[in-house]
């Protein structure tokens, strides 16, 4: 990538950017007064609206999970963007050009726009959905009817007919105006001597952002003459497309994935279609890959979960070799995602369509609620290969899978583990610990060696390449999260008061008059300091308000608020920042310069009174006599706070 994105480019995309433009695309909002809209948190599941967002602020703020930030936040999260991928999209929307900051990596040329990408991948997926209903398509038809997909069932999908012709939505696309150069990045067209279409002769189904926005086309072939030889073909990597990230059906599935906390991956376009239209709502697939990292994070996010992952996510994995094997692969990856990972395999090793033809909708439901434990799955498949009737098939199969077992880095599920062993063997629970014990003894000693041979083993070239297009989609580098099962050695924190006692319901309305009418407090607000905070956190706030200029430097821009966010580290202070900026503030009408001083008043005259507290406590503690100077000091400051808080109270009350 070329340089970091300049500063000033990054304010005018929060600046132009309208975050309830942008939410909107993912969450339905109304009106909930005071300049405020809601809606159903996109973050977590609920039935009554948390989610605020303040268009004139620029923040949303859930009040059930806490999410809340900026319009570059909310992207990133709801769409697993980085920041920079963020900034680059909200750039595309508003028309903005982002400059880099001179790096050390050159820039090369800037290729077309992803909206531009976008528009054509639309035009592309109605010109294809067209086609399905010609003659030519007559194929395409009998292929979905084959697999028990009506009309109805194609439209939903959006399944569309690639035609014979070599490049007809080549002439198409260049006839609405785009250019051959914009056409061979979008990976629609692909460039020999001549331009020709990417997917000739072929049933398409379009591939789309969690948005809903088309980025690609998964292509099964048709014709026995199809020169290329793969059954299932998709769209090459492009600036919209990775295939590491994409998860086919998550535009449809995002909503179900959240609300219950599931998601079901299996290995096929017509899988994924089979599985939604039989009522599991939640199905997804990798596009010609393996299920990876990348993947895994995309999932967490939608499952609603807020750093660890919760929920289950499922596997239908052949009950072949090919399935077994990346199960086994799976099991020697990360550990978190291990222990909420099931797996779904029908005994006749039917996929979901297959299954869907065969045995109705009901039997694809099953199937899903009859899910295993990832790690029950792989320890039956090794046990499978020996003859448990015999003392040394025995030995041999305990021996083999303790040393699975043991290589489970989350140690508090080893012992249930090995209970499971134990029982599926027959065999004494303490032979199955000693053996487990030996397994982990032996992997030290040999470096880990047991692991890495897993590992090499279980590589995912190793498997047949690419006929379903999640072919071996197995779980398999599911890894690069936390290492199991460490949660517990944090030290703990002190106790944080809570932020809703009305101890401090002076200083959060206050905050909140400060984020939200920074004009009308300016003024106002020149007296205060971070000592007028007593809650941590509040005071956190107002120290990267003054940091950044005070009200006033918010009066005057729009994207000051964001800025603070900048200067916010504590994870709490930050969520905290995003509801004060949208929290309706207590005042029957617009708070004006009347009310606001006012209220910083009663603010500072609490100060005051604590500080008067103070000092006659210590004035009882001094002996006039002993220490006179000091007395009469300390009785000057009390008279001078004490007229202090009259005149603050005065000037509360008589505005
Ligand atoms: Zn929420």
């Amino acid at each position: 990538m070329a340089g970091r994105i300049r500063d000033e480019d990054i304010a005018e995309v929060r600046e132009k950017a309208r975050i309830d433009d942008v939410v909107s695309g993912y969450v339905t909002l109304r009106n909930a007064g005071g300049g405020s809209m809601k809606g159903l948190c996109p973050f977590h599941d609920e039935k009554s609206a948390s989610f605020h967002v303040t268009p004139s602020r620029g923040f949303f703020h859930c009040f059930g999970c806490g999410e809340g930030g900026d319009v570059i936040n909310f992207l990133m999260k709801i769409d697993g963007l980085s920041f920079t991928e963020a900034v680059e999209r909200l750039a595309d929307k508003t028309g903005i050009q982002l400059r880099r900051e001179e790096g050390d990596v050159p820039q090369g040329p800037r290729g077309p726009a992803r909206g531009r990408l976008i528009e054509a991948h639309r035009l592309a997926a109605e010109f294809y959905v067209d086609q399905l209903t010609t003659p030519d398509a007559l194929a395409a038809r009998q292929f979905l009817g084959s697999r028990g997909f009506d009309q109805d069932a194609a439209a939903t999908f959006g399944v569309g007919y690639a035609p014979r012709d070599g490049e007809i939505l080549f002439r198409h696309l260049r006839q609405k105006g785009f250019s051959p150069d914009e056409l061979v990045t979008s990976g629609l067209i692909g460039q020999g001597r001549s331009h020709y279409d990417r997917f000739r002769g072929r049933l398409l189904w379009p591939i789309r952002e969690a948005s809903g926005e088309v980025i690609g086309f998964g292509a099964r072939r048709l014709y026995d003459d199809d020169r290329i030889e793969a059954k299932y073909l998709n769209t090459p990597e492009s600036p919209i497309y990775k295939k590491s990230h994409v998860l086919y059906g998550l535009d449809l599935a995002r909503k179900e994935i959240g609300r219950s906390s599931q998601a079901v991956i299996v290995e096929g376009y017509t899988d994924v279609m089979a599985c939604h239209l039989a009522g599991v709502g939640t199905a997804v697939a990798t596009c010609g890959t393996a299920f990876g990292d990348d993947h895994a994070r995309v999932l967490r996010r939608f499952m609603g979960d807020h750093g660890e992952l919760r929920g289950e996510v499922i596997f239908t994995f052949d009950g072949d070799a090919a399935g077994q094997k990346a199960a086994l692969r799976a099991f020697g990856g990360d550990q978190n995602f291990v222990s909420q990972t099931y797996v779904a395999v029908e005994p006749s090793g039917m996929d979901p369509c297959d299954l869907r033809l065969e045995k109705g909708d009901e039997a694809v439901r099953e199937l899903i609620s009859g899910r295993t434990p990832l790690y029950r799955f792989v320890l039956g498949n090794v046990l499978t290969r020996y003859d448990l009737d015999r003392a040394d098939g025995r030995v041999d199969a305990l021996r083999e899978a303790a040393g699975l077992v043991s290589s489970v880095r989350d140690k508090s599920k080893v012992e249930a583990f090995t209970r499971e062993l134990a029982s599926s063997i027959g065999i004494d629970p303490d032979e199955a610990r000693a053996e487990v014990r030996r397994a982990a003894a032996r992997a030290a000693r040999g470096g880990g060696r047991d692991q890495g041979r897993l590992a090499q083993q279980q590589r995912p070239g190793s498997q047949q390449s690419g006929q379903q297009p999640g072919q071996g989609s197995g779980p398999g580098h599911a890894s690069g999260q936390q290492p199991g099962g460490s949660a517990s050695a944090a030290p703990e924190a002190p106790p944080v008061p809570n932020l809703r006692d009305p101890r401090f319901a002076l200083e959060r309305e206050t905050l909140k008059l400060v984020l939200q009418h920074p004009a009308a407090v300016a003024n106002a607000a020149r007296d205060v300091t971070v000592h007028d905070f007593t809650h941590p956190t509040y005071a956190g706030v107002w120290q990267a308000v003054a940091a950044s200029g005070g009200p006033a430097a918010g009066a005057a821009d729009a994207g000051w608020t964001s800025r603070l966010r900048d200067r916010i580290t504590d994870p709490l202070a930050m969520a905290v920042l995003s509801a004060l900026a949208v929290e309706p503030v207590l005042s029957p009408r617009e708070p004006d310069t009347a009310y606001v001083v006012q209220h910083v008043n009663k603010l500072l005259e609490l100060t005051a009174a604590r500080r008067i507290a103070d000092v006659k406590s210590r004035l009882q503690r001094t002996s006039p006599q002993q220490d006179p100077v000091e007395y009469n000091r300390m009785f000057q400051e009390l008279m001078a706070l004490e007229q202090r808080r009259r005149t603050l109270r005065e000037g509360a009350l008589g505005g």
